[in-house]
C-alpha cells in the first residue's frame, strides 16, 4: 500500500517516482552516544553522516518515515545566494558579511551537488533557473542585482532577460522580465533524501524511523531524550525538527513558524513543447512565490498555494490546476496525476536560525523556503563544529534573528494576519 505520510497531506509524485525507499527501525531500548540527532530530513541526515564519518557516535531518530518532512516533498529548486538578494542583505549588513553569506550559500550548493555524486546517488539534476517578475516597475533592480552578481560577488552566471526572451524561455507571456542563473538548477529532493539515509548508514550512524522525541532533558551534563521505547543519553544534541518543532523546545518554536506550501504535478507535457522548452526551474516575484519547473520525464511541478493554518486544504489539484492556468492557459485542462504539501520553516527575517538552545543542545531550522542546499551544508557545518574543525556555522549563528511577537498563544493569529495582507498585496 502506498504509504501516506502522518505529517503532510497528498501523496507526492516524488514518492511515486522514487524507487526503493528502504524502512528503518524505530528505536526499541535506551542506548547513549556521543551526539543524538532529532529529526531526519536533510539537516539531521546529513550531520548524522559527516559525524559518523568523522568517528563520532550518532543516533538519529525521526518521528515519522525519512522523506515525511520538507527535505522528501520541497520543490527540489537549488537557488543561488540566501533567500533575499545580496544587494538586499549588503544594505543591512554590510558587504563583508553579505559576502560570506553569499560564499557559503555556493559552498553549501557544491558540497550537495558532489555529495551525490561521490556517493552514486542520482538525483535527477537539470540546469538552470529563473527568478520572473510578475509585475512591472523593479526593472532596474533585476538588471543591477544580475549586474552586482556577476561583478562584486564573483558569480558570472545570471543575466537580466528581457520580456521576449523570458516569454520563450518560461513558455508564457505572464512576466515582465527575469534574471536567468544557469549556475544552478533544480533537483528530486526525494532521490537526494533516500540516497543519504542510505549513506548515513553506512557511515555507521544507527538512524531511526517512526521514533518521535517527547522531551529534552538534562541531568548530570548529560541530555537525555524520551521516546515512546526508550530513552537516548547523548554529550551533544542537534534539534533539525524545522518546522515541526511543535512543543518540543520553546526557543525553536518561538523563533520559527511553519507555513503550508502545496504542490501539483502534471501529466508528461509532450504536446505542450512550448512550456520550459529548456525544463529550467521558475520561482516568481510574488511574496507568496509560485514555484515550478519541468522533471526528468517532463511533467510540470508547480507549487504556489500557501496556507498559515494548520487545515489541509479537501482539493489541492484544483486551486493548483487554477494557478497553472494564469500562467500556461493551455493547461487550463491539464489531467493532475499528484498533489500534495509541507511545512516550510520561516524566520521573521527570513534567514535560518541557528542557536545553541540549551548547554550541548543545537537547533537549525528556519531556511525559509530556501533550504534544499541550506540544510545540507548546515548538518555538514554542524558536524565540523563539533569536531572542532574549522566550520562556517558561526555566519549563521551571527544572524539577529528575533522571536516571532505575540508569545505562545498570539503568534500564529498575527503570522496568519500578517502573511494573508502580503498576499492579498500580490494580487494588486
Ligand atoms: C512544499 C515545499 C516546497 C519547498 N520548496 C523548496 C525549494 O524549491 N527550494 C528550497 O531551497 N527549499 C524549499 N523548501 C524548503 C526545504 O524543503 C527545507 O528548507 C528543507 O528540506 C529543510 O530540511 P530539514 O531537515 O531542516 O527539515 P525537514 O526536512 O522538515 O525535516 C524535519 C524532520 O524532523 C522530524 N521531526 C519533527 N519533530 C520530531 C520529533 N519530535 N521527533 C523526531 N522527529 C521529528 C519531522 O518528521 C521531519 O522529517 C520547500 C519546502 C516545502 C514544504
Amino acid at each position: 500500500m502506498t504509504w501516506q505520510s502522518p505529517i503532510a497531506p497528498g501523496i507526492s509524485w516524488y514518492q511515486a517516482s522514487v524507487g526503493d525507499r528502504p524502512e528503518y527501525p524505530a528505536l526499541d531500548g535506551s542506548v547513549s552516544a556521543d551526539v543524538a540527532i532529532i529529526g531526519g530530513g536533510y539537516t539531521g541526515l546529513q550531520a548524522a553522516f559527516n559525524l559518523s564519518r568523522l568517528g563520532a557516535s550518532v543516533v538519529l531518530i525521526e518521528g515519522s518515515r525519512f522523506g515525511d518532512g520538507a527535505s522528501g516533498r520541497n520543490g527540489g529548486q537549488l537557488g543561488t545566494g540566501q533567500r533575499a538578494w545580496p544587494t538586499e542583505l549588503e544594505a543591512e549588513l554590510g558587504y563583508e558579511r553579505s559576502k560570506a553569506l553569499f560564499d557559503l550559500a555556493e559552498n553549501a550548493k557544491h558540497y550537495l551537488l558532489d555529495f551525490a555524486e561521490q556517493h552514486g546517488i542520482d538525483i535527477d539534476y537539470i540546469p538552470g533557473q529563473m527568478n520572473v517578475a510578475h509585475k512591472r516597475g523593479w526593472e532596474k533592480d533585476y538588471r543591477h542585482d544580475a549586474e552586482v552578481m556577476a561583478t562584486r560577488y564573483g558569480y558570472p552566471h545570471v543575466s537580466f532577460m528581457d520580456r521576449e526572451e523570458t516569454g520563450q524561455r518560461v513558455g508564457s507571456t505572464r512576466f515582465h522580465y527575469g534574471v536567468r542563473d544557469t549556475g544552478t538548477g533544480h533537483i528530486h529532493p526525494l532521490k537526494l533524501l533516500v540516497g543519504l539515509a542510505r549513506v548515513a548508514a553506512s557511515a555507521g550512524a544507527k538512524i531511526h524511523e517512526m521514533t518521535p522525541a517527547s522531551a529534552i532533558r538534562q541531568a548530570g551534563g548529560k541530555t537525555v531524550i524520551d521516546t515512546p521505547r526508550g530513552t537516548i543519553t547523548a554529550d551533544r544534541v542537534l534539534i533539525a525538527t524545522n518546522a515541526y518543532i511543535g512543543n518540543l523546545e520553546p526557543v525553536t518554536a518561538a523563533h520559527v513558524m511553519p507555513i503550508r506550501s502545496f504542490i501539483g504535478a502534471t501529466v508528461p507535457l509532450d504536446k505542450f513543447p512550448d512550456v520550459l522548452p529548456g525544463s529550467e526551474a521558475v520561482a516568481d516575484s510574488r511574496f507568496v512565490v509560485r514555484y515550478f519547473r519541468k522533471t526528468r520525464d517532463g511533467r510540470l511541478l508547480f507549487g504556489g498555494r500557501e496556507a498559515y493554518t494548520s487545515d489541509s486544504p479537501r482539493d489541492i489539484s484544483s486551486h493548483i490546476r487554477r494557478q497553472i492556468a494564469e500562467i500556461y492557459p493551455s493547461l487550463a485542462s491539464v489531467e493532475m496525476t499528484h498533489a500534495w504539501g509541507g511545512s516550510v520553516g520561516i524566520t521573521m527575517p527570513r534567514k535560518p536560525f541557528a542557536r545553541e538552545v540549551l548547554p550541548g543542545v543545537t537547533s537549525l531550522a528556519g531556511y525559509s523556503g530556501h533550504g534544499v542546499m541550506l540544510s545540507n551544508y548546515s548538518g555538514k557545518m554542524y558536524a565540523d563544529m563539533v569536531a572542532g574543525n574549522a566550520s562556517e556555522l558561526d555566519i549563521l549563528k551571527d544572524l539577529k534573528i528575533p522571536p516571532f511577537p505575540g508569545g505562545g498563544r498570539l503568534r500564529k493569529p498575527l503570522l496568519f494576519l500578517a502573511l494573508t495582507w502580503y498576499a492579498l498585496r500580490d494580487r494588486f
